[in-house]
Order: structure tokens, then sequence, then C-alpha cells
């Protein structure tokens, strides 16, 4: 079983002609809200393709709240650990311009209350899960902790986004780091990233733990582990949105991985979730079913 532990967020999308200065007001579109947050859509989109997944993770006791739980539910998600209260629900305020361009503001709220006692009094659910699946949009000392918390023979995911230094316990566990190129770069550093992807590769995997994905875009993936460096076939398709395509990915991979998979496997396997996702509007909404993955 996969358990997915990160954030859950209300997205509140308005439609603007341009972004208001100072003071100013401006009229946009009708709100449109979506449930996002990357661990909420990491077990979304584990669920539908079918994985027996749980969430940790706390929302606020309002109505985002509720409407996260029940986009959770829907999806087959099983929401037992998922707390409720302490902060309202965290929130990403977004306008969209018409070219396209988004500009974001988040708050956090309750996935910033996701403590280490959170994590210790859910003990339960680690020890039915296989894999165990992160990302960073809760405190770090939280994803400390869950590192502190597998069960003997699970597995640690990471996609450490948003990027930020990591503690040597925490790469240590990850199998593997999961990395988009720019948060390739943000950990590895300017100057020290190298040129091509499989140096970023390489020099991630120096840092401690035992495997690393790179995820290229339309370019595919590459998984490095001490056996070398390969490189994952692309899928190509006509991409509409790409909104969540990194979290339906990291899913997919966590959940393959725990049904015994090879790295190389799963990753090829999540690339084509990731493709699938892509030629879709929305993150959740954007999530295939392995039915819609194997008619790819
Ligand atoms: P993130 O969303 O974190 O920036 P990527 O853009 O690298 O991550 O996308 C994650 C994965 O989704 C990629 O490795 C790839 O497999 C798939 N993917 C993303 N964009 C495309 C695309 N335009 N065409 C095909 N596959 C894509």
């Amino acid at each position: 079983d996969l358990l997915v532990v990160g954030s859950a967020n209300a997205d509140l999308v308005i439609g603007v002609e341009r972004r208001p200065g100072p003071g100013e007001t401006v009229l946009g579109s009708d709100l449109a809200v979506h449930p996002g947050g990357k661990g909420g859509n990491q077990a979304v989109a584990a669920a539908r393709l079918g994985a027996r997944t749980a969430l940790l993770a706390r929302v606020g006791d309002d109505a985002h709240g509720r409407l996260l739980l029940d986009a959770q539910r829907a999806a087959g998600v099983d929401t037992a650990g998922v707390l409720v209260g302490g902060a309202p629900t965290g929130v990403a305020l977004i306008t969209v311009d018409p070219s396209g361009d988004n500009s974001i503001v988040v708050s956090p709220g309750a996935n910033g209350r996701l403590t280490p006692g959170d994590i210790r009094a859910a003990a339960g659910l680690f020890r039915a899960s296989r894999v165990v699946s992160a990302q960073l949009e809760i405190p770090l000392e939280t994803v400390v902790e869950v590192v502190r918390g597998l069960s003997p023979g699970s597995r640690f995911v990471l996609n450490p986004s948003p990027p930020r230094p990591l503690p040597a316990e925490v790469l240590a566990a990850c199998d593997p780091l999961i990395v988009n190129e720019h948060e390739a770069k943000v950990l590895l550093g300017e100057g020290r990233a190298g040129v091509a992807p499989e140096d970023w590769a390489r020099s991630l995997l120096a840092e401690g733990p035992r495997s690393v994905v790179v995820t290229l875009g339309a370019a595919g993936a590459l998984v490095a582990s001490p056996a070398g460096v390969a490189r994952v076939p692309s899928v190509r398709v006509a991409a509409v949105d790409t909104t969540g395509a990194g979290d339906a990915f990291a899913a997919a991979l966590a959940w393959r991985l725990g049904a015994g998979e090879p790295l190389a496997e799963a990753a090829a396997y999540a690339a084509r979730v990731g493709a699938v996702a892509v030629t879709r509007a929305g993150a959740q909404e954007s999530y295939p079913t392995a039915a819609e993955v194997a008619a790819l």
C-alpha cells in the first residue's frame, strides 16, 4: 500500500485581463476552485491508477477542507489519516492573464501545522505501507519525522518541491529522490549542476540518496542509481496543460515501486502517466486510470 504524506490546498483561480497595481482593483472571471497541493495531487493520481492509497495531511475545519476531503474520497483515497483543524485549509490564490502567465500567492495554513507529533501518532499507517511518498509543502521537521517513522523494509520516495537544502538523514532515505530541472539546479546550487541532465543526476546521487530520478518534461526522464544512469523514453503527446504532471509522475512511480517493479520500468510507466496528464486541463482532474494509460 502507498502512503502519501503532504499538502492539500484549494486552488482559487481567477482569469484577469491584467493584474492590479498597488491600491488598484480589477474585475476578473468567475472563480474556479480546484483541489490541489502536491500531497493531495499525488494521492489522487495513485488512487485513480488503482493503487491502495492513504493520505496523511492536515486541512482546516472549513468549506475548503471539506471540498478537498470529498475530492480524495471520490478518487478512492483512504482519508482516515487526514487531520482536521488547527488553521484554515491551505490556499493558492492564482490569477491567470490572457497570455497564460500566472501569479500565485500561497497560504500554507493547515499544511504548516502538520507536525512531527502528527507523524508519530500515525504509526499504524506507516506499518501498513510498503512505500511512503512525500514532498516539501509541509514543515521540513515533519518530513524528517516521516523518515524516522518508516517501517523496516518500506521504501521512501521524495519530491523536494519547493526545493530547499535537505538534511543528510532525509537524503540518505530517498529511493529515489525525484526532481525536475528547476529542483535539481536549486539542490545542486549554481555552478555545481554541470551541463547535461546526466551530470545533475550523478551529482545528486553523490549527495547520498539511494537513487535519483530527473524528470525532463517532454523529453521524458532519467534514472540514476549506483549501477549507472539510464534514459527513460518520453512519450509524444499534444500537451494542453502541464499542471500537476510531476505529481502524477511521482505517484505512479511510487506505486509501481511498491508493486516490486525495478526503478527503470516504474519510471517508464510513470512517464506514460505524466504524458496522459498533460493532454488534459487541470491537475487532479487530468489524472488517468490504468486503462487510459494502457490505451496511450
Ligand atoms: P514538473 O511538473 O514537476 O515540472 P515535468 O514537467 O518534468 O515535471 O513532468 C513530469 C513528467 O511528466 C515528465 O518526466 C514526463 O514523463 C511527463 N511530461 C511532462 N510534460 C510532458 C510533455 N509535454 N509530453 C510528454 N510527457 C510529458
